[in-house]
C-alpha cells in the first residue's frame, strides 16, 4: 500500500522530528515498572445491549511499529511515551496482565454488572514484535475462565489482522463478543494520509471488517475527531460522513475520540504555534445530533470516552467548569443509555456559544 506523496512526505519529516525529541528523554523504565502495566480501571461503561462495566488494562509493550519506523506515526499520536523501546519480554507482559487481573477479580466476580475487558497496548496487540503468541494465548485463556467479562476488546493496525490471529483468539474465546479495534479516525482517505499520516486505506480496513465478519468477530472503529488542519465545521462534516460511512457497512461500534494534545505530538507543535485548537463540545455535540438516528441506534453503538476533557489539551468549550462539566455529562448519558433524548433534554448553552461561532469558521 503506497500512501505517500511530497505533502505527505513533509509531513512525515516533521512527524519524525518531533518523536526523535520525545524519544531522546524517554528514560527506560526499572524492572518492577516493567511487570506492572500503564494502569488499569474499572468504570461504567455501555455493553453491547446493557449498561455494564469496562476492565480496561494498558500493557506496555515496545511500541507501535507505525512510530518506531521511518513513517514516523500519527500525527496526533504520543503513545510511544509510554512504550519501552528497549524491549518488554513476554514475561513482563504477562505479569502486567496478571498483576491488574489479580487486584480486580474480586471486584468483577462479585459485582451485579457485566463487564468488557479492553486490553490496550498503545500499539497493536496481534503485532508478534509487540505481543507475542505465547501472551497472547496466557491472557486468552485467563479471560476465558471469567464468567462476567462477557465481552472482550483488543487494537490493532490492519497489516497485523490475519485469518490465524482471528481464529485463535475465536476458538480461546468461545462464549464471549470479541471486537477488534481499528483507528480508522476518518473514511477520508485524504485526511487519514495527508493530515494524520496513518498510512491506511479505507479499502484495506473493508478487507478487515470483511475478515472479522467470517470469523464472527465485531468491529470498532475509532473517528478522531478534528484531525488536524480542520477547522471546526471542518470535523463536524468529517466525522458526520464517517459515522454514516460506517453505519452503512454495518459497523458493530464507532467510538469517537475528540483530538487531545498528546506530549511529544506533531499536533502538540502545532497547538504551540497557535495553529490548532482541540475541538469544542458544541461541534461534537452538533455533529452527533446531525449523523446519527434512535434508529440507527438499535443495529450500532456509538460511545465517546474523550481524555483530558473540559482542559485545554482535550475538547472545551469555555474553561468555566461547569459548562465542560454540563456538556460530559450529556456526553456520558449519552453513550450509557444510546439515547440521543438525552442531549436534547440536558443540554445547556454558555456564554461562549457566541465566541465558538465566530470562531468555528477559523481554527
Ligand atoms: S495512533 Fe496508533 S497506529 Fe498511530 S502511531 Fe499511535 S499507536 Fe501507532
Ligand atoms: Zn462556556
Amino acid at each position: 500500500m503506497k500512501v505517500s506523496d511530497k505533502k505527505t512526505d513533509n509531513l512525515i519529516e516533521k512527524i519524525k522530528f518531533f518523536r526523535v525529541q520525545t524519544l531522546k528523554n524517554i528514560k527506560p523504565y526499572s524492572k518492577e515498572q516493567l511487570n506492572k502495566p500503564v494502569s488499569f480501571w474499572i468504570k461504567k461503561d455501555r455493553l453491547l445491549n446493557e449498561i455494564g462495566k469496562e476492565f480496561t488494562i494498558i500493557l506496555r509493550t515496545r511500541g507501535c511499529n507505525w512510530a518506531l519506523g521511518e513513517t514516523g506515526g500519527c500525527s496526533m499520536c504520543g503513545y510511544i511515551q509510554d512504550a519501552n523501546i528497549e524491549d518488554v519480554n513476554a514475561n513482563q507482559i504477562m505479569n502486567q496482565f496478571d498483576y491488574a487481573l489479580q487486584n480486580k477479580l474480586d471486584e468483577i466476580e462479585n459485582d451485579e454488572y457485566n463487564y468488557v475487558i479492553k486490553l490496550f497496548n498503545s500499539g497493536s496487540f496481534f503485532d508478534e514484535s509487540e505481543v507475542t503468541q505465547q501472551v497472547r494465548t496466557h491472557i486468552y485463556e485467563k479471560i476465558a475462565e471469567i464468567k462476567k467479562l462477557k465481552e472482550i476488546v483488543v487494537e490493532s493496525r490492519v497489516e497485523y489482522i490475519t485469518s490465524e490471529k482471528l481464529k485463535e483468539i475465536r476458538d480461546f474465546l468461545k462464549n464471549k463478543y470479541i471486537e477488534i479495534g481499528i483507528g480508522l479516525e476518518t473514511s477520508d482517505d485524504y485526511i487519514r494520509n495527508n493530515y494524520i499520516n496513518k498510512g491506511l486505506l479505507f479499502e484495506d480496513f473493508k478487507k478487515s471488517v470483511q475478515l472479522c465478519k467470517e470469523y464472527g468477530i465485531g468491529i470498532k472503529a475509532y473517528l478522531l475527531f478534528k484531525p488536524p488542519f480542520l477547522n471546526e465545521i471542518g470535523a463536524i462534516d468529517d466525522c458526520e460522513n464517517s459515522i454514516k460511512t460506517l453505519i452503512n457497512l454495518n459497523i458493530n461500534t464507532i467510538s469517537i475520540n475528540p483530538l487531545n494534545i498528546q506530549k511529544g505530538s506533531f499536533v502538540e507543535h502545532l497547538w504551540y504555534q497557535n495553529r490548532y485548537r482541540s475541538p469544542w463540545f458544541y461541534s461534537l455535540i452538533k455533529c452527533l445530533k446531525k449523523s446519527i438516528t434512535q434508529k440507527d441506534l438499535k443495529n450500532i453503538r456509538l460511545v465517546s470516552d474523550p481524555s483530558g476533557a473540559g482542559t485545554k489539551r482535550g475538547i472545551h468549550n469555555c474553561l468555566k467548569r461547569e459548562c465542560n462539566e454540563n456538556m460530559m455529562e450529556i456526553l456520558r448519558n449519552f453513550v450509557l443509555n444510546q439515547d440521543l433524548n438525552y442531549i436534547e433534554k440536558h443540554y445547556n448553552t454558555c456564554n461562549c456559544r457566541t465566541k465558538y461561532q465566530l470562531q468555528r469558521h477559523y481554527c
